[in-house]
């Protein structure tokens, strides 16, 4: 399936500015302002993986932050 990298209308192309865009991980359904269509938009996002830090148990500060020895 090909992803467009801004929301826009399947019918008549236009695009929806990304102020506006539907963001939110779910499918929405909604109304093209400039035809009055209605289509469904879901934003697909890739899952990058879990970034961990351990919280130095001295100085509470996360690894990137602490001054520790
Ligand atoms: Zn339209
Ligand atoms: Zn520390």
């Amino acid at each position: 399936m090909e992803l467009l990298k801004t929301q826009t209308c399947p019918y008549c192309a236009n695009e929806v500015e990304d102020a506006y865009a539907q963001w939110e991980d779910d499918s929405h359904i909604v109304e093209c302002e400039a035809c009055g269509i209605e289509y469904r938009v879901q934003p697909i996002y890739e899952f990058k993986g879990f970034e961990i830090q351990k919280l130095c148990v001295s100085c509470g500060e996360f690894d990137d932050d602490c001054c520790c020895e």
